[in-house]
């Protein structure tokens, strides 16, 4: 019995047939230009790749083109999926855990499109489509704003007139919360620890980090939108709001434009013209200024915010690094913590390079603060929610 996992994004369909028990991926895909005159979908099942190409009107007939390339397959959803677990990214005020979907909650996903115009809507639509295809079975909404849900009031709020920002729903959320949380459970696994004090560094293309207390979030970087905190492929991370004004009367941009400017034209794309990793490392490599301040403002961020949490949490036992650069870039690890042996952290060179798909420690043993490289599996946290959810049905 598997659980299907769908991550119906703002330019991406992602879906999963997890295994909860075992962790097994079954089976995997994804849709992608959606909306362009040849869209691409590709599945992974048994250890064979398959690729379509054809037009995807939109994430409707994304999603609904990932169930026929499934069935095509020779996976019985009907009999062998027993929840689907859908990644939700705002949960707003009102949803804090996993949440069986109806109708109302359905609706209510909805109304929070206001707070997260890009991401809601898609996965409203993602939903939309597998409860038609998938009608006998408990969809499991998960949300990316949950595991922060609980953050101390000091860390959510915003320096603002607080009328404004009750009405209008404005406090620091967070994001990424599934990951945050599934690493750092994977951490206190690791040491057989639960009171540990860690700083999860959640590095993709979009990127967070986290301070958390034996368990809990005390602070993460994103806020009212994932825009906020660190440098990411695309996103801008913090900026001066002054710049928003500025860019309104003095450009005479206009707000959707502003939005574009700082979410997808901006971070190591705005700055280097390439929001891939392996790519800007290519570029630094070749002398490319560009790259090299790019990456230089990215590293500058980042140790921003450990130092910032540090001291948040005042004794440090774990940095974790996790997701897609977190995982696989040696530099960035080894930058983002060079010349800390004061503070105790002091990572090993060669335990850095070793390449693996586990858990592993990188710092030396000298080091009081140990650094980890985790890998995060959002699929699997979303999987095991959506089914303990199942299975607690009345
Ligand atoms: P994610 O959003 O977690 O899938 O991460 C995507 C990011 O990870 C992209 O910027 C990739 O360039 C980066 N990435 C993936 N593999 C590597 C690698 N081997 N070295 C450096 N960056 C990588």
């Amino acid at each position: 019995m598997s659980v299907l996992v769908v991550n119906s994004g703002s330019s991406s369909v992602k879906f999963q047939l997890v295994e909860p028990s075992s962790g097994e991926s079954l089976a995997s895909g994804l849709v992608e230009q959606i909306g362009e005159p040849e869209g691409r979908i590709v599945l992974e099942f048994r250890g064979e790749e398959t690729e379509k190409r054809r037009e995807i009107a939109d994430h409707g007939a994304g999603l609904s083109a990932a169930f026929e390339m499934l069935r095509d397959a020779g996976v019985e959803l009907g009999s062998e999926v027993t929840a689907v677990g859908h990644r939700v990214v705002h949960g707003g005020e009102v949803f804090f855990r996993p949440t069986l979907i109806d109708d109302d909650v359905l609706k209510k996903i909805a109304d929070l499109s206001e707070l997260a115009p890009l991401h809601n809507p898609p996965n409203v639509l993602g939903i939309e489509v597998a409860r038609h295809q998938l009608p006998d079975v408990p969809h499991v909404a998960v949300f990316d704003t949950a595991f922060f849900h609980g953050l101390p009031d000091a860390a959510k709020t915003y320096a603002i007139d607080r009328d404004v920002a009750q009405a209008h729903g404005i406090r620091r959320y967070g994001f990424h919360g599934t990951s945050h949380e599934y690493v750092s459970q994977q951490v206190a696994q690791f040491f057989g620890r639960a009171d540990l004090n860690q700083i999860v560094l959640h590095l993709g293309n979009g990127a967070s980090a986290s301070a958390i207390r034996a368990g809990d979030p005390i602070d993460t970087s994103m806020g009212l939108t994932p825009l906020e905190g660190l440098v990411m492929g695309t996103r801008s991370g913090d900026i001066d709001p002054g710049v928003v004004m500025h860019l309104r009367r003095s450009a005479g941009m206009d707000v959707d434009e502003i939005d574009e400017l700082l979410n997808r034209r901006s971070g190591l794309k705005g700055l280097a013209g390439v929001n891939d990793f392996r790519v800007l490392g290519q570029r630094i490599d070749d002398g490319d200024a560009d790259a090299q301040l790019a990456y230089d403002v990215y590293i500058h961020r980042l140790r921003k915010y450990i130092g910032a949490y540090m001291l948040a949490l005042g004794r440090l036992d774990v940095i974790a690094f996790t997701a897609g650069v977190g995982e696989n870039s040696t530099g960035v690890r080894a930058d983002a913590l060079a010349n800390l042996e004061g503070f105790g952290i002091e990572i090993d060179a060669d335990r850095n390079a070793l390449r693996s798909k586990d858990i592993r420690a990188i710092s030396a043993d000298s080091s009081t603060v140990t650094v980890l490289v985790v890998p995060t599996n959002e699929e699997l946290a979303i999987a095991r929610a959506a089914e303990t959810v199942a299975q607690n049905i009345d």
